[in-house]
């Protein structure tokens, strides 16, 4: 077997290992393509920093290649997305069946090894069986719909409802389609005018640049004054939160989602003249079933997210020539053969 290994920023290695036996309830998934985003070119960069050596890659799509003793659910070649979070089993989350809520949870290609490899041996709990019609290009954003998934989840989505979505990333877009899907009025908020732009080709209406508009005079009259109850703010976007309160409704619910190192003032005049309620969601796990059923229907599209493909030989050779700009609309597709 093969992987990629970062032995520092920007100093990749690709190093042969020998190949491993699987214990029991795993499976060997021979992995076939990875998706490379921002937060990966991040700790290939150093700018998100890890403990060297490491493996990068969060999300995968493979083949199960080999499965221990008799398993029900997994036979070789089945095509599989993997899920990249592990509960501890030992937290009392865990111990209560919530494991999404872990307090002690495992990602790989976050802060365990990652998928940048040619096998992995996993339990077979952290695999999910792709139906044919769904491409591995578009099944390699199952782990984006299921975070946005988790989103929706805590938010009070009702139908009609004005829900604002700040993002300078292509996650947002993916949260965009599921608000409308669920019935509720998307406002997406963005600097990024490529990103705006995909937003109207993608049927949502509202999309707002606060370099060039004032958005909370556009968000008042696109509510009637009603201003916004839902919010949601990826963490990694780059945004004045002065903006961001002045768009919230009295006694609005805040979400901000995602993991990003990146740091904003929030300001607790603000929170508590407002009322505000402010809370995390980070990641997607329990909710890659349906994630995988909305993209092989097409309630989500990803077709504008998908960016080129890349030989995993040539990894190397494509990171030092990559522009982070590059990965803000598209993820670039890593190959493996
Ligand atoms: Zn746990």
């Amino acid at each position: 077997m093969k992987a990629w290994i970062l032995e520092e920023p920007k100093k990749l290695v690709l190093k042969n290992f020998a190949p491993t036996e699987i214990s029991e309830n795993q499976i060997k998934v021979k992995i076939e393509e990875v998706l490379l985003s921002n937060s990966d070119f991040e700790i290939y960069t150093g700018t998100s920093k890890r403990k060297y050596p490491f493996i990068i890659g969060r999300n995968a799509v493979g083949v199960v290649s080999k499965v221990a003793g008799s398993n029900p659910f997994f036979n070789k070649m089945d095509r599989v997305a993997i899920e990249p979070y592990i509960p501890c089993e030992a937290c009392d989350e865990c111990k209560n069946d919530e494991y999404e809520k872990c307090s002690n949870m495992q990602e790989l290609g976050n802060n365990c090894n990652g998928l940048m490899q040619n096998f992995i041996d996993l339990p077979y709990s952290l695999l999910h069986r792709l139906p044919e019609k769904l491409k591995n290009e578009k099944a390699l954003f199952v782990p984006y719909v299921a975070f946005c998934l988790n989103v929706i989840d805590a938010l009070n989505l009702e139908k009609g409802r004005h829900i604002a979505i700040f993002a300078s990333t292509k996650t947002g877009l993916i949260l965009a389609q599921l608000v409308a899907y669920y019935q509720a009025v998307p406002v997406f908020i963005s600097n990024r005018e490529e990103l705006l732009d995909t937003a109207r080709g993608l049927g949502i209406f509202y999309s707002l640049n606060p370099d060039s508009t004032d958005v909370e005079s556009e968000i008042l009259a696109i509510t009637g004054g009603r201003m916004c109850n839902e919010l949601v703010l990826f963490s990694n976007s780059d945004f004045n939160m002065k903006d961001v309160y002045s768009v919230a409704a009295v006694n609005a619910n805040i979400c901000l989602a995602g993991y990003s190192n990146k740091e904003s003032k929030l300001s607790v005049a603000q929170i508590c003249k407002k009322h505000l309620n402010i809370f995390g969601v980070y990641n997607g796990a329990g909710s890659y079933s349906s994630a995988i059923n909305l993209l092989v229907t097409d309630t989500v599209n990803v077709d504008s997210l998908i960016g080129k493909t890349v030989m995993f030989d040539k990894l190397d050779e494509e990171l030092a020539d990559t522009d982070p700009n590059d990965l803000v609309l598209k993820s670039k597709i890593i190959k493996i053969n």
